[in-house]
């Protein structure tokens, strides 16, 4: 299967994208998870990514598509990205790699969430530094406080998850990446709409359910 999940930041894509990647053997490709490592790792890109990231705009669709399509190339059982595309030019350059390749995107999801509900979920949000696990300080709390249960390692709010910024990425997401769901229902793509207001876990309930269509369709 290689699939697209949308939606606004915090609508919840890298969690159910972890559950959908398990339940379906297959790699979980996150741009923002790519770049974050890119900038630990101190690469040349991770450094030209970091002032946007830092002020909540987007990094250079240049930057992120020759990232992307060679993470997808690697993934051989199949993918689900997650981040990607965020612009309607990387969608349109994503349609011509796949064409390309002759290949075909299995299934588009998009996770509907109100704003009001995405300042909660961003500036609640903690991670692991070292597993990655996300938490939410009410919504996903870790069983002690501030640590991770995998790990033990102390949990980490994303700078960019300051109220602050989460400003800047709503209004990034709005300008440029909401666009990107009517460019594929504008080529005759269909899009499965998922509530993400729900619970989590009524969220990958609503999600598996209508992908493991799609998996018995595609085998
Ligand atoms: P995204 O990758 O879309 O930015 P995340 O999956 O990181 O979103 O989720 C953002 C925050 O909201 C995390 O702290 C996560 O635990 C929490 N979260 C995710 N989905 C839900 C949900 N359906 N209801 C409540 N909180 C959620
Ligand atoms: P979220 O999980 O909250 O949606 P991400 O981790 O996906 O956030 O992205 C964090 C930041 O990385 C974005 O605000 C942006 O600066 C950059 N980024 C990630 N993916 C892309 C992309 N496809 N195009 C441009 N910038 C991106």
């Amino acid at each position: 299967m290689k699939l697209i999940l949308l939606g606004p930041p915090g609508a919840g894509k890298g969690t159910q994208c972890k559950r959908i990647a398990d339940r379906y053997e297959i790699a979980h490709l996150s741009s923002g998870d790519i770049l974050r490592a890119q900038r630990a790792a101190g690469t040349e890109l991770g450094q030209k990514a970091q002032k946007y990231m830092d002020s909540g705009g987007l990094v250079p669709d240049d930057i992120i598509i020759g990232m992307m399509i060679d993470a997808m190339k690697k993934a051989a059982a199949g993918y689900v990205l997650d981040g990607f595309p965020r612009t309607v030019v990387q969608a349109e350059e994503l349609d011509k790699a796949l064409a390309e390749a002759s290949e075909e995107i299995t299934g588009i999801v998009n996770l509907q969430v109100p704003d009001d509900l995405i300042l909660d979920r961003l500036t609640g949000r903690r991670s692991c530094p070292q597993c990655g696990a996300v938490y939410h300080i009410q919504n996903l709390k870790p069983r002690a406080e501030g640590i991770c249960d995998r790990d033990a390692q102390t949990l980490v709010q994303r700078p960019d998850d300051k109220p602050e910024v989460v400003a800047d990425r709503l209004k990034a997401y709005h300008e440029q990446t909401a666009a990107v769901v009517s460019y594929y229902e504008g080529r005759g793509k269909s899009v499965i709409i998922i509530d993400a207001a729900d619970d989590i876990e009524q969220v990958t309930a609503s999600i598996f359910s209508k992908l493991d269509v799609l998996c018995s369709r595609v085998g």
